[in-house]
């Protein structure tokens, strides 16, 4: 889960910020703009999906929906950005939810996203899934899911996602707050979930978004492990990605089905992403060092 839900300010600052945003397309001075968004989603029950529906729509209108292997050639260098702006969707923490989602919107659509999972918690018994669904992911906080609701998917789901195409990652082994670990148990959370991923599924898992997603909850030594182990690292610090970006630093914006439709649109324009200049800063420093001493050596 990532770590921002403050309900009561954000429609506030939105509202304003929003008529600001108007203001300034109305002069031309903004709107969607080129490069890739990587769009962050958790949990979507059935009672979102209208409301998943009509942000479809809108994702239409606005962007080209890229797959996780366009993304890919686009991160590496490969492949300059379209004309049109665009996105890819990823979905963290591996909810039972996300497998529906994809039979009944995703698959008919032909949208291919990442799915970051924790295979240790997939792993385990109901009743102790919930609860390491309760004490992991939402950090013992309070949050909106039904008893039921809280289920992961289990590796058949996995498979069956593979083999329609989209991309499976890693989210640690336990969804784990990396700065807090010593480096034995980094390299455990890191590397053990990739080899899980390629055992149990069959194939190297490129992608890897760290729990939590803010700029607390990743440092150098996690960052040097992640680059060693894969080739794309997902944070949750709002940002758009293009040619300069490092790909051991991509910027996500996460985004809540609930919010009215001039929020979401709001967040995809950019409208939060000043906030974000310095976790994007730290992040994109990071992530140099990180490359350097995979090529140069430590
Ligand atoms: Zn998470």
């Amino acid at each position: 889960m990532i770590f921002h839900r403050r309900w009561a300010m954000r429609f506030g600052a939105a509202g304003a910020a929003w008529a600001a945003l108007e203001l300034l397309k109305a002069v031309g001075l903004r709107g969607m703009r080129r490069g890739v968004q990587i769009l962050l989603l958790h949990h979507v029950p059935p009672r979102q999906y209208r409301a998943f529906g009509r942000f479809l729509d809108f994702v239409f209108r606005h962007f080209d929906v890229i797959d996780p292997g366009h993304a890919a050639l686009f991160f590496d260098g490969r492949m300059k950005s379209n004309i049109r702006p665009s996105l890819l969707f990823s979905f963290d923490d591996g909810f039972s939810s996300n497998w529906h989602l994809a039979r009944q919107f995703l698959n008919p659509l032909g949208i291919k996203a990442v799915f970051f999972v924790c295979p240790a918690l997939i792993e385990l018994p109901p009743d102790e899934q919930r609860r390491a669904i309760e004490e992991r992911i939402f950090d013992g906080q309070e949050h909106r899911m039904a008893h039921e609701e809280l289920a992961l998917m289990d590796l058949r789901q996995l498979e069956d996602l593979m083999n329609s195409g989209h991309s499976i990652g890693s989210h640690t082994l336990r969804h784990a707050r990396l700065p807090l670990l010593a480096e034995a148990q980094k390299t455990e959370e890191i590397v053990s979930s990739a080899q899980w991923l390629k055992r149990r599924l069959g194939r190297p898992a490129d992608w890897f978004a760290y729990p939590f997603g803010d700029i607390g909850s990743i440092d150098g030594e996690s960052l040097r492990l992640i680059g060693e182990t894969y080739a794309y690292c997902c944070s949750g610090v709002r940002g758009r990605n293009d040619e300069g970006t490092n790909p051991l630093g991509l910027r996500r914006q996460s985004l809540d089905l609930e919010t009215p439709g001039y929020y979401q649109k709001f967040i995809l324009e950019g409208g939060f992403d000043f906030l974000y200049a310095r976790p994007r800063r730290v992040l994109n420093d990071m992530s140099i060092r990180a490359r350097k001493i995979l090529v140069h050596g430590s």
